[in-house]
């Protein structure tokens, strides 16, 4: 039987927070050239669970959950990052949610930066996070340092590289690798 009434859908107001929303404009301002920056991506459609059967348990733990912001690189649109805003948290009690997200990501060989709740960001905070982050990936999949894809070696002494942020000039903000060897080795590689 057809009804007149209208489906019981509405619009959600806002989509993001205004924690959220500034989040957003500052990463788009930073790794906008080289990323997308998606909100709200749900998990389970980063991640898939091997034998399912077996690991129900796990794919509980990951359905129906998203991450704050997925960075995709703008070609491929493969994911490179996971962005989470957490509650701020001191050192040794980092909520159960956030240190799963934490393990889900790593082991999976993702980066994810975990950002304190706050109502103004500051690039350079963000960048240190994003450093932290790929560290701790890179310390535990050796072999992804091999991927040139992710961190490029440095053209003037083959070092490992980091990712730094311009502090000034016309570039001010944007961010790029420089030789992790800095200010013995001037090597940089640009990010466009
Ligand atoms: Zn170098």
């Amino acid at each position: 039987m057809t009804e007149n009434r209208p489906l019981p859908y509405r619009l959600r107001e806002p989509f993001l927070t205004t924690v959220e929303l500034a989040l957003f404009r500052l990463l788009v301002e930073i790794m906008g050239g080289r990323y997308a920056v998606l909100p709200k991506v749900a998990l389970n459609d980063i991640f898939y669970i091997v034998r399912p059967n077996e690991n129900v348990h796990f794919f509980n733990k990951i359905f129906r959950k998203h991450i704050d912001f997925l960075l995709c690189d703008q070609k491929s649109m493969k994911p490179r990052f996971g962005v989470e805003i957490v509650k701020p948290a001191t050192k040794d009690s980092m909520r159960i949610a956030d240190k799963f997200m934490e393990e889900l990501f790593l082991d999976a060989g993702l980066p994810l930066i975990q950002i304190p709740s706050n109502d103004e960001y500051k690039a350079t905070d963000i960048i240190s996070l994003f450093q932290v982050a790929m560290t701790k990936v890179e310390a535990t999949t050796p072999l992804r340092l091999n991927n040139k894809d992710s961190v490029p070696n440095c053209p003037k002494c083959g070092k490992m590289m980091v990712l730094r942020i311009q502090r000034n000039g016309t570039r001010a903000n944007k961010i790029y690798y420089g030789c992790i060897d800095n200010p013995h080795c001037e090597g940089v590689v640009t990010i466009e």
